[in-house]
């Protein structure tokens, strides 16, 4: 316990106020110590949190970040209680890291800012030469040298978005026999439909006046004489992932996770509310019935007693 308390407030300083499992995903603090779910990573490849928490991290010394990320991640050598690192191999840690501060100066001047107004520079794996990397997607390569290995550059077909699709020729097996992208990773975010809530694709979003395909059916193809209404959100749902999976087969494995589409929102769907609502109001004849029928059983047998008990008198 005490050796967690101490990863606890070495992180806290770290990243000054910051708590390590402070709520990621939804999930609250409590959970996610119990489950172990640490939102950092140690290597420049994975995602951290967005924003200046990220910068933070970024800027620390390799080994600080794994033992942090060992000690907090449910997977981590250091996650089990009895495993814990104590207070004297945190020290060593932090001694390693003062001793690399004059290194990690020279490559980035922003390495001992308190508060980093971007992530850490990184070395070029073509030209060598530092470079600033994107917060939103990761690059081995500096812009100069992903200028070069461009293989294809195009808008997104969304006509509302402005992003373009760039293709580079490190990546061009993925794309072997396969429909090339038509819309960029924003656009793949899920966002509800503002009439039921359902979660779309943002192109879909953009493309249909902000309403799922149920509704936008429902709005504009009443014309088109009634199709047919008792389409529930089976269908419906049934309905929407075969357009999403047409386009998702052509699109790269990071942005087709984020594609999926949640079907939480079904059941709060007014449809729903009022087929439960017709139940309930079903629930409720059925009760009375029953009543009846066991006054209408009753009624021969009080009527048996009282007229044996007249007779006694
Ligand atoms: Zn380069
Ligand atoms: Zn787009
Ligand atoms: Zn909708």
């Amino acid at each position: 316990m005490e050796n967690f308390a101490i990863a606890t407030l070495l992180f806290m300083i770290m990243l000054p106020g910051k708590s390590p499992y402070a709520a990621v995903g939804g999930a609250s603090p409590a959970e996610n110590i119990r489950n172990g779910n640490f939102a950092y990573e140690s290597n420049d490849k994975s995602k951290i949190p967005p924003g200046k928490w990220g910068f933070i991290w970024s800027h620390m010394s390799y080994n600080t970040r794994t033992a942090f990320v060992d000690t907090f991640r449910k997977d981590g050598q250091f996650f089990a209680p009895d495993k814990r690192m104590n207070a004297e191999q945190w020290l060593d840690v932090f001694r390693a890291y003062r001793r690399g501060i004059d290194h990690m100066l020279e490559r980035d001047p922003m390495a001992m800012d308190i508060f980093p107004t971007r992530l850490k520079k990184r070395e070029c794996k073509r030209c060598h030469n530092m470079f600033i990397p994107d917060p939103n997607r990761y690059s081995p390569f500096c812009p100069d040298c992903e200028r070069k290995d461009v293989w294809k550059s195009y808008p997104c077909s969304n006509p509302r978005c402005n992003n373009t699709i760039t293709l580079y020729n490190r990546n061009r097996a993925r794309y072997l026999n396969k429909r090339l992208p038509e819309y960029c990773n924003a656009c793949w975010q899920s966002t509800p439909c503002r009439s039921c809530g359902y979660m779309i694709a943002k192109w879909m979003y953009d493309e249909q006046d902000g309403l799922c395909r149920r509704c936008y059916r429902h709005q504009h193809g009443k014309r088109k004489k009634a199709a047919p209404i008792k389409s529930t959100h089976q269908t419906h749902m049934a309905a929407q992932p075969v357009r999403q999976s047409a386009r998702l087969s052509n699109m790269h494995a990071p942005s087709a996770t984020k594609a999926t589409i949640q079907p939480k929102s079904v059941n709060s769907s007014p449809r729903n509310r009022i087929s439960k609502n017709e139940s309930n109001n079903t629930n409720i004849v059925l009760v009375f019935v029953i009543l009846i029928l066991i006054f209408i059983m009753l009624a021969p047998i009080y009527f048996a007693v009282s007229w044996y008990l007249s007779l006694r008198s």
